[in-house]
């Protein structure tokens, strides 16, 4: 049966702001869910501290809300127990490559068979708005009275230097694009990152839907996605001084699930079931 967007709806309505970007990245999930016709209960989204963790109360699936920066090996460890599930990992920019940065690259070198969404507002938000690793130089934030000191990080380049298999960056307001976007990571075979540039209507006063128009560029079909020098280039920047939104690099690569040990036998999940019905059976003999 063709699963409709209710079916990935808890029966919770979200608390973010009028206005949130985060509305158009729950939208445009929902839409690649539908499109994959993955089932809830063979989905896990893996949460971060954040705004965007809030969507573990709306989005219905499978979820394990973790600690601030500790989302990845938290997936890590469900995908490598239970490698049949479709594993999901949202996070911001502030936890996902701030406190969380170590585990990024690391996950990034594993190329294990996850899907990883940056909810990157620019901003720690839930926090009521200091600045974050993404945060522009000269930007007046809470904790950045004066502007930022730091030039920022750019995900999607650390993706690809460390060894990630497909990076890509979408725009919360482009529901429909971004969706394909996230169908495309999701089918990969291989640790996805999407780079999601979000608007933070209470927070972030600077990179605000009028300076998204003016500053993004969707790529067109001359884009050529397995070229690592061009997407390590052009990643953050285009030569037209755009940002570029779409599928920046993919290349297919051993997954780390497709190591000898870890793909030899039944998953965790399977092994642990087993040994507990054989258990249980052994208190009646
Ligand atoms: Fe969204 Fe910003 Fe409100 Fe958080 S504070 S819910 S990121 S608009």
């Amino acid at each position: 049966m063709q699963p409709q967007i209710s079916d990935y709806s808890t029966t919770y309505r979200p608390t973010w702001c009028p206005g949130c970007g985060n509305y158009g990245i729950w939208a445009a999930v929902r839409r690649a869910f539908v499109a994959l016709k993955l089932p809830p209960h063979k989905i896990l989204s893996v949460y971060d501290i954040g705004c965007s963790g809030n969507g573990s109360n709306w989005l219905k699936t499978y979820a394990f809300h973790s600690l601030h920066g500790r989302s990845l090996p938290a997936a890590v460890g469900a995908k490598i127990a239970n490698r049949e599930l479709t594993v999901m990992c949202f996070g911001g920019d502030g936890g996902g490559l701030g406190e969380g940065g170590n585990h990024f690259m690391h996950t990034c070198r594993t190329n294990i068979d996850i899907t990883y969404i940056i909810h990157d507002n620019q901003l720690y938000s839930l926090t009521t708005g200091q600045a974050s690793p993404t945060s522009n130089a000269g930007m007046k934030t809470k904790s950045t009275p004066e502007g930022g000191l730091l030039e920022p990080l750019h995900p999607l380049q650390i993706a690809i230097s460390s060894g990630a298999t497909f990076a890509a960056r979408g725009y919360a307001d482009d529901i429909q694009g971004l969706s394909d976007t996230i169908i495309k990571a999701i089918q990969h075979r291989g640790f996805s990152v999407v780079d999601i540039l979000q608007p933070c209507v209470t927070f972030n006063m600077l990179n605000t839907r009028d300076w998204y128009k003016q500053h993004i560029k969707t790529l067109d079909s001359t884009w050529n996605p397995h070229d690592k020098n061009a997407a390590l280039l052009n990643a953050s920047l285009m030569p037209d001084g755009k940002i570029p939104i779409g599928v920046i690099y993919q290349e297919e690569r051993k997954t780390f699930e497709d190591n000898k040990g870890v793909n030899s036998a039944d998953p965790l999940i399977r092994q642990v079931k087993k040994q507990r019905v054989e258990s249980l059976i052994d208190t009646f003999r």
